[in-house]
């Protein structure tokens, strides 16, 4: 028989909660900022990260920044009613059906195709507006982009386009990697296709772009994810930008098991040990990949309690965690009343050695009943 006990205190938010610190993304907007030697966008797409696309807009705002990119139309509209008076570029392709949305909410697609510039061209001449658009083109990573043929084709046709090519990007494939090869070579081609569109400011560097050096910079610079606290390049260096999210939910239940109790869906896991167990109120709607129970492969994740690992036992469910508290002094346990999952114990960063996801998907992929807490 298991012995068990309710923890929930009267103070506590019953949800998981990302906290985001507001000044941590000034500073590393600031941060960006002096590394680069150009203007600072803010890649705001897929509602910034997860992070909550207009407290972050307007934060960045705030710090200075003018130019946003989001990845659909639809996040362009939601983000230009927030924000009047910002520079919107939509980074997908957009499809006929989008160009009114886009006219409408004066937001700039990026351009990467003829048949997308030919049809642009005819609707926005119609509406007698010229909002401009970025012209992204191909340099290796084999995406979206113009071609070296189709942008020859575009640049010799130029006059029969009222387009206003505002931005000419590119984008990098291996920029994570500082010693990969392929980097130069799409800076040596990028560099290439500037040269027919002189006076066109440019833009090639996402965050690992920013960190590749000065030539990567041009213009424009694009970053997503060094904004929202983590440095691609962090197997290379100390990380140059600070955490701004910490992840955490709430224990819901501890209950003492016997050895050779089961835990969980499958009953996958058995106790090897009296166990003293934490139910976690955080599951895989949460953003909990399943794949982070590792016990059985010898890779255990773990949730932090009082700067304590709780390593997850047993499935991770749609709402709830497992994890094993055994460890972890009883004194210590009865002060807290929640875990950590990433933030100030260990950092995104390490989390995502842990799991095997990029920090990308973590971020994007935390859930919309978590509540986002913005430290200010
Ligand atoms: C998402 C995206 C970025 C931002 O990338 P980070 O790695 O998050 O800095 C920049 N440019 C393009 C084209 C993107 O799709």
């Amino acid at each position: 028989m298991s012995s068990s006990k309710p923890i929930m205190k009267n103070s506590m938010l019953s949800a998981p909660i990302l906290n985001v610190a507001l000044k941590s993304l000034t500073a590393n907007y600031q941060t960006l900022k002096k590394i680069s030697n150009a203007e600072v966008a803010g890649v705001v797409k897929a509602n910034a990260y997860g992070l909550g696309f207009a407290t972050i807009a307007e934060t960045l705002r705030k710090s200075g920044c003018r130019t946003f990119f989001v990845a659909t139309a639809l996040e362009g509209v939601a983000l230009r009613l927030v924000q009047p008076e910002i520079e919107i570029y939509v980074l997908s392709p957009c499809l006929v059906r989008d160009i009114e949305l886009l006219i409408n909410s004066d937001l700039k697609p990026c351009l990467y195709d003829i048949e997308g510039i030919l049809v642009y061209n005819q609707y926005t001449k119609a509406a007698g507006k010229q909002p401009g658009a970025a012209l992204h083109v191909e340099t290796g990573i084999n995406r979206l982009g113009l071609g070296c043929v189709q942008l020859l084709s575009f640049c010799g046709n130029r006059n029969n386009f009222d387009i206003k090519i505002d931005l000419v990007m590119g984008h990098l494939a291996c920029a994570d990697d500082p010693n990969s090869e392929i980097n130069k070579l799409q800076l040596s081609r990028f560099q290439e296709a500037l040269k027919m569109f002189p006076g066109v400011r440019a833009s090639l560097a996402n965050s690992a772009g920013i960190f590749l050096g000065a030539e990567y910079h041009f213009d424009l610079v694009r970053p997503g994810i060094s904004l929202y606290g983590h440095d691609p390049h962090y197997k290379f260096v100390t990380p140059r930008v600070e955490p701004v999210v910490a992840f955490s939910a709430p224990l819901g239940q501890i209950k003492n098991l016997a050895k050779g109790e089961y835990v969980g869906y499958g009953m996958t896991e058995q106790c090897k040990r009296s166990t003293r167990l934490g139910v976690v109120l955080v599951g895989y709607a949460d953003g909990i990949s399943r794949c982070v129970l590792g016990s059985a492969k010898g890779n255990v994740s773990s949730f932090y309690l009082a700067g304590c690992r709780a390593p997850i036992i047993g499935r991770v469910s749609m709402d709830l965690t497992t994890v094993d508290l055994t460890d972890i002094p009883e004194n210590e346990l009865g002060k807290h009343d929640r875990l950590e999952i990433f933030g100030n114990v260990i950092s995104l960063a390490e989390y995502v050695e842990s799991t095997g996801v990029t920090p990308y998907e973590v971020l994007t992929r935390i859930g919309s009943r978590v509540k986002r807490g913005y430290v200010r």
